[in-house]
């Protein structure tokens, strides 16, 4: 396993997959969307950062990977992240300067092993999906090999 995964990519705009491991049950409160349950295991977060400087995607996955509890929670993802038992252990890069996100959540929600846990989760500003965020019963290998799935469909 490549431990550095896609986050040492130059790329500056794309789509990324979070694969995030959650090693103890939690709770998050999130905001009006209410009580998130996650059991330990494996979990996909879709966005995208076609921006530059602040909104590059370099800023962004160095933010997602922040630990900072006090940290402003300005996305529903951001109280997953900070969690104590959540870890990112790769990053899928999509260099891309097209706002793929909702295509690739879309392709990610039809996969074997896809759950989605709670309903507007990280999809708050989309029309388009009943989340961004997914539970995911398969190992990592096969999280990671999500990226070339994607990329030859
Ligand atoms: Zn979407």
């Amino acid at each position: 396993m490549n431990e550095t995964s896609d986050i040492h990519s130059k790329a500056t705009k794309g789509a990324y997959i979070l694969i995030i491991s959650v090693t103890k049950p939690s709770v998050v409160n999130v905001g009006q969307l209410g009580e998130l349950q996650l059991l330990p295991g494996l979990y996909l977060y879709v966005g995208s950062a076609l921006g530059m400087g602040s909104t590059s995607l370099q800023h962004r996955l160095a933010r997602h990977q922040l630990k900072t509890k006090c940290m402003k929670k300005h996305w529903h993802i951001d109280f997953i992240t900070t969690l104590p038992y959540a870890k990112i252990p790769y990053i899928v890069v999509i260099e891309t300067s097209r706002r793929l996100e909702c295509l690739l959540s879309k392709h990610i929600a039809q996969l074997d092993g896809i759950r989605c846990p709670l309903k507007g989760f990280g999809s708050s500003d989309c029309s388009q999906c009943e989340t961004h965020f997914y539970s995911y019963a398969k190992n990592i290998e096969q999280a990671v090999g999500l990226k070339l799935a994607i990329i030859s469909c």
